[in-house]
């Protein structure tokens, strides 16, 4: 294999990995010594930051030690007592939640002597009635399939590895698990429910059913599995049974394959020195140096997103009838209907949530890019943090379209009264998904590239 070193480089054979790095005082070259350095202290692994690239040592996991990059904060791994056995039983204890979630009532409001119920997913199909089927489908995908698809995942991973002799593939499942964390949005659906329920409850009678308690204890329940579930755990316990993407040494690049670097695998973590493209050996995720046209994507979707904000917020996002007379509500509106009936508290959630996050979430992205593109080198721990933030709080921006969905499924008594979700809510939930997709599309790791700083190894990651 040719490209696993040259005369002139630097040799070194570290945990499997063989490989050859370019001229001394390179980034390279120091991830090198550290892979090194890594085989010698038992148990020790290299692990790449996934928002500033720094490759730092990590120690052999103890409960209750947090291990943090040295340069940015993030956390890179947290170990528990039981890291397999305690998320095993809350994805099990979750999934029965779920199924109680989805088949029973969930709110049902009477009106005039009429009774009107819903479950958890009334509020799709009543977008699929009035032809917004892309908004009907995030929803059924954030609220429904994804927290499902996470738990089952978790659960075959972590029961595959109780079994004595876990399935080959058991690798494929968790990594899919990594691609779904953004989207599951239970915890955003029942908070928007109880501001939609208060907003209906001043108005006329709401009766809670069994299905919005077996939500919030799925929710306080994902929130626990979230926090004891380490996917580092899981896939050290898959390296150490020998269930890899590709067991054994890494294949042999194509002919014209790009030299080899230090690569970090963003999926299982793994640190291989391979070409780019090359499969991660341990989850077949394609290792590359930094994310696939990273800036122009981000580019794109923060255009496609601003250009959606105009309409989202201009057209009506639901239509109001009482008594034979119809009112169309924006965005705003919907905030100037709860400052009108004094609840200050719930119209600042969302406008917060509504206005000024999409905003600053694409302003703050915006300015990240254009200073990639000046190789600023200012504030680079604190526009990581800045971009950390971005990825945690956009998702919130959901709580708008969440209320219509629940206030459309309830509010159908005809002219007597009835609301019904418009364009504007369909405007507004692209602008949600698409700015969730530019910070996930946006590579952190450049602005510490563009300073100069990209790939640089200490002794060792920073230890709580
Ligand atoms: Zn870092
Ligand atoms: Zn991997």
């Amino acid at each position: 294999m040719d490209w696993l070193g040259s005369a002139s480089a630097q040799h070194f054979d570290v945990g499997g990995l063989r490989g050859s790095a370019p001229a001394a005082g390179s980034a390279t070259t120091h991830t090198a010594r550290a892979l090194r350095r890594a085989r010698h202290g038992k148990g020790w692994r290299l692990r790449g930051c996934h928002d500033c690239g720094l490759f730092s040592r990590l120690p052999p996991s103890i409960p209750g030690m947090d291990c943090r990059c040295p340069r940015c904060g993030a956390l890179l791994r947290r170990d528990w007592q039981s890291p397999l056995a305690a998320p095993l039983a809350l994805a099990g204890a979750g999934l029965i939640l779920c199924a109680a979630a989805l088949t029973t009532p969930f709110m049902s409001l009477r009106l005039l002597g009429q009774v009107r119920g819903s479950t958890v997913d009334s509020g799709a199909w009543v977008f699929v009635d009035d032809g917004l089927w892309t908004l009907a489908l995030v929803l059924t995908a954030t609220v429904v399939l994804v927290p499902l698809l996470r738990l089952s995942l978790r659960l075959v991973v972590l029961g595959g590895l109780a079994l004595r002799h876990p399935p080959r593939w058991l690798y494929r499942p968790l990594r899919w698990h990594g691609l779904l964390n953004a989207w599951s949005m239970l915890e955003i659906f029942l908070f928007s429910t109880l501001i939609a329920y208060t907003r209906l409850a001043s108005l006329a009678d709401v009766q809670l059913g069994p299905a919005i308690y077996a939500l919030a204890i799925l929710v306080l329940i994902m929130i626990a599995a979230d926090m004891a579930f380490e996917p580092q755990a899981a896939w050290d316990a898959l390296e150490s049974r020998g269930i890899t993407a590709t067991p054994g040494p890494l294949p042999a690049p194509p002919r014209h394959a790009a030299p080899p670097a230090i690569l970090a695998c963003p999926c299982c973590h793994h640190v291989a020195h391979a070409p780019d493209g090359t499969p991660c050996p341990r989850c077949g995720t394609r290792l590359c140096h930094r994310k696939p046209a990273s800036l122009s994507r981000c580019w794109a979707l923060i255009a496609a997103a601003t250009i959606l904000y105009v309409p989202a917020n201009l057209y009506p996002v639901m239509t109001i009838v009482t008594a034979g007379h119809s009112e169309a509500h924006t965005i705003l509106g919907g905030i100037a209907a709860f400052v009108a009936t004094g609840s200050w508290s719930l119209a600042t959630v969302v406008f917060v949530a509504s206005v000024i996050v999409p905003l600053l979430k694409l302003a703050a992205l915006a300015t990240m890019l254009l200073q990639i593109a000046r190789r600023s080198s200012s504030s680079l721990r604190r526009r990581t943090k800045l971009y950390r933030l971005i990825e945690f709080v956009g998702r919130w921006s959901m709580i708008d379209v969440f209320i219509v969905s629940v206030l459309v499924a309830l509010v159908r008594f005809g002219i007597v009264a009835s609301i019904t979700a418009e364009i504007g809510a369909a405007c507004f939930g692209a602008v949600v998904v698409l700015t969730m997709l530019a910070a996930a599309t946006f590579d952190p790791r450049l602005m510490w590239d563009a300073a100069g700083i990209g790939d640089r190894v200490p002794e060792q990651a920073v230890v709580q």
